[in-house]
C-alpha cells in the first residue's frame, strides 16, 4: 500500500470527465449565463464546459487551500476578492474536485455576496463523498476512498513536491540516495512508477536542484 495514494490522470480522462459533467448540466435543463472557474484547479474543466455547452462568458476567482500536493492548509482563503456585477445572471461555479469542499463553498458564498447573481450552482468533475462537507449540484464521478488525483496541469509541481517530501521525511533519503533508489522510494510512497512521468521526472529534479532543495554529491542526491 502506498503511503500517499496517487492516481495519475491523463488529458484524455480530463476531456471525458468534463464532457460527462457538461452532459449532466445539459440533461438537468438548466443553462448558466456565466461560468466561474475556481483557480487554479477549475480552469481546464471550466474552459471545456464552456466549449461543450457553447458558453462564452468565463470568469475566475482564486482560492487557496492546499499548501502542497496532498497536504491541506487549515483554512481556504480567497485571493484578489474583486467585484463584478452579475445581477440577473445564472452562474455556474466550476472546480476540478470537491475534497473537503471548503474551496467551492467559499467561492460560492463570495460570488453570491459580492457579485449579485440571480442564481449560483456548483460543479466539479469529482466529488469525494466520504470526506466532503458539501455536495456539488453537478459532478461526474463520485469517489469514496480518498486519493490524490494527479491532474495533468500540475504534473511538474506535484512531482517536485512529492520528491521534496521524500527527501525531508524518509530516513533513507536524508542521508543521500542514488537516483534509482529515489525512484524506488517514490514508487513505494506514491504507488506511481517514475517512468510513467516521462520528462516530468528529470525536469522536477532539475528544478529542485536549481531551487536548492536537492543537491548532488558523489552520485547521491541529498536534501539541502
Ligand atoms: P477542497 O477545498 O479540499 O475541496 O479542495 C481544494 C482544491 O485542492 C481542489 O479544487 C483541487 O484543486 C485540490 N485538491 C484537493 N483535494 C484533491 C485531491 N484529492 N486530488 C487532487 N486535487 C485535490
Amino acid at each position: 500500500m502506498a503511503r500517499v495514494p496517487v492516481k495519475l490522470v491523463s488529458w484524455e480522462e480530463i476531456v471525458e470527465w468534463s464532457r460527462g459533467l457538461a452532459d449532466r448540466i445539459e440533461e438537468s435543463g438548466w443553462r448558466p449565463d456565466v461560468v466561474v472557474a475556481v483557480a487554479r484547479g477549475g480552469f481546464v474543466p471550466a474552459r471545456l464546459i464552456c466549449d461543450f455547452l457553447d458558453i462564452t462568458d468565463l470568469l475566475s476567482v482564486q482560492s487557496q487551500h492546499w499548501v502542497e500536493a496532498a497536504r491541506a492548509a487549515q483554512k481556504a482563503i480567497l485571493k484578489y476578492p474583486y467585484r463584478v456585477d452579475l445581477e440577473g445572471k445564472k452562474v455556474l461555479i466550476v472546480d476540478d474536485i470537491v475534497d473537503t469542499g471548503d474551496t467551492l463553498l467559499l467561492a460560492k458564498e463570495f460570488v453570491e455576496r459580492e457579485w449579485g447573481p440571480s442564481e449560483t450552482r456548483t460543479a466539479a468533475m469529482q466529488w469525494i463523498s466520504s470526506v466532503a462537507k458539501f455536495k456539488p449540484d453537478y459532478y461526474y464521478l463520485e469517489v469514496r476512498d480518498w486519493v490524490w488525483f494527479q491532474y495533468p496541469w500540475t504534473r511538474l509541481e506535484d512531482t517536485m513536491q512529492f520528491i521534496a517530501r521524500i527527501l525531508r521525511e524518509d530516513e533513507r533519503a536524508r542521508s543521500g540516495v542514488s537516483e534509482d533508489e529515489l525512484k524506488s522510494i517514490f514508487r513505494e510512497w506514491y504507488g506511481v512508477d517514475p517512468e510513467e512521468l516521462g520528462f516530468y521526472w528529470e525536469l522536477a529534479l532539475k528544478r529542485l536542484r536549481e531551487k536548492g532543495v536537492v543537491r548532488a554529491e558523489n552520485g547521491k542526491l541529498l536534501p539541502r
